[in-house]
């Protein structure tokens, strides 16, 4: 199992197809295997060996997939840097994987270049070439000769195919270690379960440092389908891309889905090519959902749970769940295990507890990530007994739906009651006023910790806290209510659009520890 192998394949059965667009330039999947084989050739020459970790910070392109697939090609191990991290964080990546060659794009020459001096282990900088692709392509016999060797399926498996790093959305990014056979099964996996059909136009939108990202776009190779590249999430490009390109299938996390449906010009645009909407990532609010299937009619929606460390699609919740002659409850789940995930809910003690209680997700199976890069401890405390335990608090019910409730890390204990902040804030946006809510677990001298939200309200509303606390009464026990709001312009988010509830309960904590879990 090696992630090149649909290359060969690509150049077999749609050579001539288009493989990738990305603004004005339109390649074929035979135009795209070539320039990957020269760019594998020029890594090689730049003394990449196999194993090597090669570093790549660019905005989503075309040529983002080229790099990861040359990489590949070349026996590399694909090392993507978040491309808001500070120089300074991004010379930490660096010298922590011990990457000697970095691949850049236009956007970021400066920032790499820096990085010569802030980098104890960068040696070389390549920039991407963004003119048009080269004339006079190797004629379609040796191309397909040069794919040969890479279409050996028994290359790759478990060696090291990436250094994906986590969200950041609980604290520092963890590196984690996937492999190749991490990642094709894991793609394999997240193709079939969601029952994607083969004709398809993918729109990849989301970053391609994240496991998100990467993962849309190797699905979609392994599909051999057309894919759409945006450099970074807008909503008029996304528009204009759906539109013109006739896209019909995408992946969001709930925040790019409702700056989507609510921007002021969605309307003017034709959205009815999109067949199949995949969402996920973060836990989306029941409103925002109902919004987006009323608000794209012709789409299926699909959710997906998961995370970096399991390549990353863990459960599914197909299209189906998502009609209106469905239980209303199952929506809030997320699904179920994909074919390849074995999971379950353990107590702290790792031993399974009973179906319907709350516990830890727990997950075995091929897509399991190797470990943390260089993190040996934290590698321990989360794989133990060969189940992956994600953080995540979730449960499942008798016919194997997976609900995810909360992490660990954001369920507030107060006077010795579990609340699931996803809960309360799914009370408090159904209230229209509401645009966006983030509740955390808030220092309290009486109860340990208290609710505490933080609300955005939508432009030109009003609402007082009364009539917030009202409504989450009438929603919600009495103990799950908030007992303090406070009214922001914006939650922080992270680059993949996930709101950082450390930040938010920094300021509250400063100088105090937080039990959590
Ligand atoms: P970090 O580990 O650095 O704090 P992160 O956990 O956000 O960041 P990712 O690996 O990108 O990094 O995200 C995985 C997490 O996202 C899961 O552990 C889970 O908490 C959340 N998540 C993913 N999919 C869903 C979903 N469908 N519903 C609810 N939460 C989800
Ligand atoms: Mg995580």
């Amino acid at each position: 199992m090696h992630l090149t192998q649909p290359l060969h394949k690509a150049l077999q059965e749609r050579p001539d197809a288009t493989a990738l667009v990305c603004g004005q330039r339109r390649q074929t999947f035979t135009h795209v295997v070539d320039r990957v084989a020269r760019l594998a050739a020029v890594l090689r020459d730049l003394g990449v060996r196999p194993g090597d970790r090669v570093g790549l910070l660019a905005l989503n392109a075309d040529r983002y997939v080229e790099y990861l697939y040359a990489t590949w090609w070349a026996g590399g191990v694909i090392n993507p840097v978040n491309i808001r991290w500070s120089a300074r964080e991004i010379a930490y990546s660096l010298d922590d994987c011990d990457t000697r060659i970095l691949l850049v794009d236009a956007n970021f020459v400066e920032l790499a270049r820096q990085q010569l001096e802030l980098s104890r282990s960068l040696k070389t900088l390549v920039h991407f070439g963004d003119g048009p692709a080269p004339n006079g392509l190797e004629d379609a016999e040796a191309l397909m000769a040069l794919a040969q060797p890479i279409a050996d399926a028994r290359r790759g498996g478990s060696d090291l195919a990436a250094v994906m790093y986590t969200g950041g959305t609980t604290g520092l990014p963890k590196g984690v270690m996937l492999t190749h056979g991490n990642l094709y099964v894991g793609q394999l996996s997240a193709n079939m379960a969601a029952k994607r059909p083969d004709e398809a136009v993918g729109l990849n939108m989301a970053p391609m440092f994240h496991v998100g990202g990467t993962g849309l776009a190797l699905q979609l190779m392994q599909r051999l389908c057309t894919q759409v590249i945006i450099s970074a999430f807008d909503e008029i490009k996304v528009l204009e891309a759906i539109q013109n390109e006739q896209a019909s299938e995408t992946f969001m996390v709930p925040t790019m889905l409702k700056r989507l449906i609510e921007h002021p010009r969605f309307g003017d645009y034709d959205t009815s090519s999109l067949q199949l909407v995949l969402y996920g990532a973060a836990p989306i609010d029941d409103t925002l959902l109902l919004q987006a299937i009323d608000k794209l009619p012709h789409a299926s929606f699909c959710q997906l749970y998961g995370m970096t460390e399991l390549s990353p699609v863990v459960t599914v919740l197909p299209a189906w769940c998502h009609r209106p002659d469905q239980p209303r409850d199952r929506r809030r789940s997320a699904g179920r295990p994909v074919p390849i995930a074995e999971v379950r809910i353990v107590a702290p003690d790792g031993n399974p507890v009973p179906t319907g209680t709350v516990g830890e997700i727990a997950v075995r199976g091929p897509m399991v990530m190797d470990g943390y890069w260089n993190k040996p401890e934290q590698t321990a405390e989360v794989l133990r007994d060969g189940w992956m335990h994600t953080g995540d608090g979730g449960m499942m019910d008798k016919d194997g739906f997976v609900y995810v409730v909360d992490r660990l890390k954001d369920m507030i204990v107060t006077g010795g009651e579990n609340v699931y902040s996803a809960e309360v804030e799914n009370a408090i946006t159904q209230l229209p006023e509401v645009s966006m809510c983030a509740v955390i677990g808030v220092p309290d001298e009486r109860w340990g910790e208290r609710v505490h939200a933080v609300v955005v309200l939508r432009p030109g509303q009003a609402l007082d806290e009364g009539t917030l606390l009202a409504h989450c009464k009438a929603q919600i026990a009495g103990y799950k209510c908030p007992r303090s709001v406070e009214f922001r312009d914006q939650i922080p988010l992270s680059p993949a659009g996930k709101m950082l509830k450390y930040k938010l309960r920094e300021p509250y904590w400063a100088g105090r520890d937080r039990k959590v879990g």
